[in-house]
């Protein structure tokens, strides 16, 4: 059996080793490094793909973020609602930009945002909402437009763990994730379903003005050359990272599917269990593209769970082991454990498996079987 590996990159390399290195010699060739054809023509691919008017590319998820952010125009003590149960990217620009992160729970089953949560948070200085897609599932999109509406809200979709996945709204349409919104963000880091070999990231909108916005923000504020009409930053993808990128997309649903084909293995396996709960699907298969399997494990075990796996060199990750309103960077004397009674349980019982599209049987019976007999023993 090959090495049980949390996330495999290189069976997804093989297959298109000779057409990324042809379009490295090429690069290296035009010395078109930045904002090169690879780039202009990744992001129409990526347009397409998504059906969504507009996207920019930018250096990494985190940037991704932040320049929606300020393409809004959020002000500081503006107040932004997110999850209590996130990777800390997601709360790290809000604080950063001096805008006021409001962390509210999520539902037990999915752990994306609680829409009711969202409803309770809101204040007269409340200015966007910033739903998740976590793990790979889409959020309940329908509820948290209408809240978004009926409070003339902006929502920022953090789609880093979510490319790909569909959303069908109860009007009978579907959307790719991150395109419902009023503007959408990625991450192309490499252990993302669509990475790239270094760091890049993307945001999607489909409202022209705030595209021309955003375009100016990530190349230092400029629609002219050397005219700097507002305060922007620098963020760009670079060509030879565009060139893995354009070499993948045509793969991602691929990808994606053999992701779901892994989970619905280990989903099999784990049938009947009594303390392993397997992750809940929102809708249809394709609402969720499996960035990480997760499991809680509801008899206490999640720890030693843990040591045991490691000791049987299986690798696995806690994501996340401490909720964000217990991190020291993001205390806030407003929040209150009674508020985060679903997030405080999670990050004791959470365990994701090894998750990639190069993921074999015997790998996942041992997985499984591992699992199984630890927790029931
Ligand atoms: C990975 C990730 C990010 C940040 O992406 P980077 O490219 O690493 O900056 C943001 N939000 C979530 C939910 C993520 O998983």
């Amino acid at each position: 059996m090959k090495k049980i590996q949390m996330v495999d990159l290189q069976g997804q390399y093989k297959l298109i080793k000779d057409q990324i290195n042809n379009s490295f010699d090429e690069i290296m060739q035009s010395s078109a490094f930045i904002n090169g054809p690879e780039v202009q023509n990744f992001q129409k691919e990526l347009e397409e793909y998504l059906g969504v008017k507009h996207v920019i590319p930018c250096a990494n998820g985190t940037d991704a973020l932040q320049i929606a952010m300020m393409g809004l125009g959020l002000q500081p003590g503006d107040e932004v609602i997110t999850v209590d149960f996130t990777f800390a990217a997601t709360v790290e620009v809000i604080a950063l930009l001096q805008l006021t992160p409001v962390l509210v729970d999520v539902e037990p089953d999915t752990f994306n945002v609680d829409p009711e949560a969202i409803k309770k948070a809101i204040t007269p200085k409340t200015k966007a909402i910033v739903p998740v897609h976590l793990f790979g599932q889409t959020a309940n999109m329908d509820a948290i437009m209408e809240i978004a509406k009926a409070h003339n809200l902006y929502v920022i979709e953090d789609t880093a763990q979510a490319i790909g996945a569909d959303f069908h709204s109860k009007e009978g349409k579907t959307y790719k994730a991150g395109t419902i919104g009023d503007v959408g963000s990625t991450s192309f880091f490499p252990s993302k379903n669509l990475g790239c070999y270094g760091d890049g990231g993307a945001i999607f909108t489909n409202n022209d003005e705030l595209a021309h916005t955003i375009r100016g923000i990530v190349n230092h504020g400029m629609y002219e050359r050397y005219h700097h009409d507002v305060v922007g930053v620098n963020s760009r993808l670079d060509s030879l990272q565009a060139a893995v990128l354009r070499a993948k997309l045509p793969n991602l649903d691929m990808y994606n599917e053999a992701r779901k084909d892994a989970s619905l293995k280990y989903d099999k396996a784990f049938a009947g269990q009594e303390h392993i709960i397997v992750p809940f699907r929102s809708g249809d298969s394709d609402t969720h593209v499996f960035h990480q399997y997760t499991l809680k494990i509801t008899n206490g075990k999640r720890d030693a769970l843990v040591k045991h796996l490691n000791e049987n060199n299986i690798p696995c990750g806690v994501y996340y082991p401490i909720p964000l309103h217990s991190q020291k960077a993001y205390k806030d004397s407003r929040y209150n454990e009674a508020d985060f009674p679903v997030t405080n349980q999670l990050v004791k019982d959470v365990i994701s498996l090894p998750m990639h599209t190069e993921l074999e049987d015997d790998q996942i019976d041992l997985i499984t079987k591992t699992i199984i007999d630890f927790v029931n023993d």
